[in-house]
């Protein structure tokens, strides 16, 4: 895939978050909490760009839609928290309250949408709460409820609309819902960049972790270390994830959208800075105009309150504005020696399926 500077093309793009988002409440205190729905709304209201749409959905996924990838115990689990008053708690950090389960059968239905009416010059911002991929096949965890990714592209895959998926999860965290439930299936493939799980939840995401049975080398792993930097994440473009997508050639780009790995994020241990943002939206946009393939993001984590609209702004500007001038991926930080190292470490192991 040539690298090339600037863009092609201006997509439209619509945020579209789920009616009760705000209503599903993980407890006070939590960084998970609807203010960032709030000021990620606030900030879309204030900009009148022509290309940035905002919508709310009130519909929800079906029980069907859920049970594709979620088991019935999983999916019984939340549906009982409606009845319950005050917070339920699954986990240390996980929580629902009364409006948890529609808030999250609506962000899976915004998922859904997101994945079936993106177009190559029209995508999706799936601004949802509750987040996903933490979310396993048989239960909630890390803030997620339903993995609202991993049902949408298994969900075209089985409406057979599209039959190679790629997803690529930016966010701080190994998205180990997403990677386990599509192990091994190889019509989906998952990419991570993430902190190393020796330092990060969710403690798994290690670079020898690429997949089962027929889906190996079909998940694909990037830990990162303590205060890795867009640099980092660009060598895991230029290198690995840029060569394997080219081989792969995906009919649609589903990307985990998350804003933790900002160096002034209250919960990660990167160092990502704010245009770094841009540079990973110019690789998304990169892909999606040279492959000629729709995208659609999801968002996941991004705890920083004052800065989560800045960063998604840095995120979309390749997106949304005709600036053929401005070169993205010129950036003065090097990778780190940790980075490197892991890049051609994931190489050599991901050799035997791609050519690398
Ligand atoms: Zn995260």
């Amino acid at each position: 895939m040539r690298l090339e500077t600037g863009r092609k093309i201006v997509v439209k793009l619509t945020f579209i978050s789920n009616r009760l988002a705000k209503k599903h409440s993980t407890g006070t205190f939590h960084p998970e909490s609807p203010h960032r729905i709030d000021v990620i709304e606030e900030w879309i209201q204030s900009q009148t760009h022509e290309n940035v749409g905002y919508e709310l959905l009130d519909q929800s996924a079906s029980r069907e839609d859920i049970l594709l990838i979620h088991s019935a115990d999983h999916y019984n689990l939340i549906e009982k928290t409606q009845g319950y008053t005050g917070h339920f708690h699954f986990d240390a950090d996980t929580a629902a309250n009364s409006y948890t389960f529609k808030a999250a059968t609506q962000a899976v239905a915004v998922g859904k949408k997101a994945i079936l009416e993106s177009t190559v010059n029209s995508s999706i911002f799936a601004l949802v709460r509750p987040p996903g991929h933490h979310a396993t096949r048989t239960s909630p965890g890390g803030f997620c409820i339903f993995n609202n990714i991993a049902i949408a592209a298994e969900l075209v895959l089985h409406e057979k609309k599209y039959d190679r998926v790629a997803i690529i999860d930016f966010d701080h965290h190994f998205g180990n819902g997403t990677a386990y439930i599509h192990e091994k299936n190889p019509n989906i493939l998952y990419i991570s960049t993430h902190a190393d799980p020796r330092i990060s939840y969710p403690g798994c995401g290690f670079v020898e972790e690429i997949g089962e049975a027929e889906g190996r080398g079909y998940n694909i792993s990037i830990p990162l270390g303590y205060r890795s930097s867009e640099a980092d994440i660009k060598f895991a473009f230029e290198e690995l994830i840029l060569p394997v997508i080219q081989q792969f050639q995906p009919n649609f780009l589903a990307i985990s959208a998350g804003f933790d790995a900002f160096e002034k994020d209250p919960i990660g241990v990167l160092g990502v800075t704010s245009e770094g943002f841009s540079m990973i939206g110019a690789y998304i946009l990169k892909i999606s105009s040279e492959l000629n393939i729709p995208f659609a993001n999801f968002l996941e984590g991004g705890y920083n309150i004052y800065s989560l609209p800045k960063l998604i702004s840095s995120y979309i500007s390749p997106f949304i504005q005709d600036d053929q001038e401005r070169n993205y991926y010129d950036i003065s930080l090097h990778p780190n020696d940790q980075t490197i190292a892991t890049v051609n470490r994931a190489k050599n192991i991901l050799s035997d399926y791609w050519q690398l």
